[in-house]
């Protein structure tokens, strides 16, 4: 961190800033221009924050020199990291594809659609048992009765299952259903406990993206997952909010290289909550491969308009199938399986 003097401040203000570094336990490295002094603390930066100095006499202005996140930081690791989910490598050179309904329903319903999954060529299942709705009065999704059923279809293809924890009373619920990815959701980027709490088990988690948050805030939201011991993190662009109303959200291709760059972990893309409508997913999903995303998050639903929940975005098995022979030329150009 460098804290930047003004150009009047005075030995004193000097002095409490180089104190309070070294009560933080880094070194100092005092800087004398010819307007003004700069102050380096050397040593790991991330204990300071630029608000211990910012109000302090005499300092203009401090900042961080090194990036906030460390263990997700790809300066720290240069090679890409594959994750093994339930088994299934992501993050290598297989492009791997979720699929599976918005919301566990009925057990006819959980049964076609991992029909649908494998078919199409899918090797892992998600649905969610417990749903993060806007209204109360909505289905709030089949709590663990949705995680037997889940996990029952699934099975019949050998499929590993993603569902979505949202309290972290219900974890070690998850973990004795054998969930094999947990999926923390775009309302539940920055709730920390839930974070620190999925950091202390070994299981997979898709970190989907805030759907306001900036890719800084998306990575030090994985680095709570990591800095717990959870180094499973899979990052999800879902699609973010801004003033366009003529789709659910933004899919923000750009967030694709950006987090690759930034991160060794893998970095998957939802197209189904982005567009929010189910025709849009074919051309969201080969942009989302195109820019180098190592898989994908698909909601399909074996009778998209009885869908409990997101059926206008839901492809039908068959349309998934169509899709997924796409998806296939479109890896190939990228030097990758699918
Ligand atoms: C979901 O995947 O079912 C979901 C609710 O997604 P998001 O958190 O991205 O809205
Ligand atoms: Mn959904």
């Amino acid at each position: 961190m460098i804290i930047v003097m003004q150009p009047e401040a005075d030995e004193a203000a000097i002095a409490a800033v180089e104190a309070k570094i070294r009560a933080h336990g880094l070194d100092v490295h005092v800087s004398r221009g010819t307007e003004r002094t700069l102050i380096g603390a050397v040593g790991d930066e991330r204990v300071l924050d630029p608000e211990m100095f910012d109000p302090m006499p005499g300092v203009e202005k401090s900042m961080h020199i090194v990036k906030p996140y460390k263990l997700v930081a790809r300066e720290w690791h240069k090679t890409n990291t594959v994750i093994a989910a339930g088994g299934v490598p992501i993050g290598g050179s297989t492009v791997q594809v979720i699929a599976g309904p918005c919301s566990v329903e009925t057990e006819p319903q959980m049964t076609a659609a991992a029909d649908g999954v494998a078919a199409g060529g899918a090797r892992l299942m998600r649905g969610g048992a417990f749903k993060p709705r806007t209204s109360p009065y909505a289905f709030q999704g089949k709590g663990i009765d949705g995680l037997k059923l889940l996990k029952d279809a699934a099975a019949r293809h050998k499929l590993p299952v993603v569902t979505e924890l949202m309290d972290v009373r219900m974890l070690d619920a998850f973990l004795e259903h054998g969930v094999d990815v947990i999926q923390i959701g775009t309302r539940n980027m920055q709730n920390f406990d839930l974070l620190k709490a999925v950091g202390e088990v070994t299981t997979p988690v898709i970190l989907k993206r805030g759907m306001s948050a900036t890719i800084s805030e998306w990575l030090m939201a994985g680095e709570y997952i990591a800095a717990g011991g959870n180094h499973n993190i899979i990052f999800c662009e879902r699609g973010i909010r801004t003033f366009e109303t003529a789709y659910r959200n933004v899919l923000d291709v750009t967030a694709i290289p950006v987090l690759k760059r930034e991160t060794h972990l893998p970095v998957i893309v939802d197209p189904s909550h982005a567009g929010g409508k189910a025709w849009m997913v074919p051309a969201l999903s080969l942009a989302a491969i195109a820019a180098g995303a190592d898989g994908l998050l698909i909601e399909i639903h074996p009778n998209p308009k009885d869908a409990w929940c997101d059926a206008d975005q839901a492809l039908t098995p068959t349309e998934f199938a169509t899709l997924m022979g796409q998806l296939r030329g479109v890896a190939r150009v990228m030097g990758r399986e699918l």
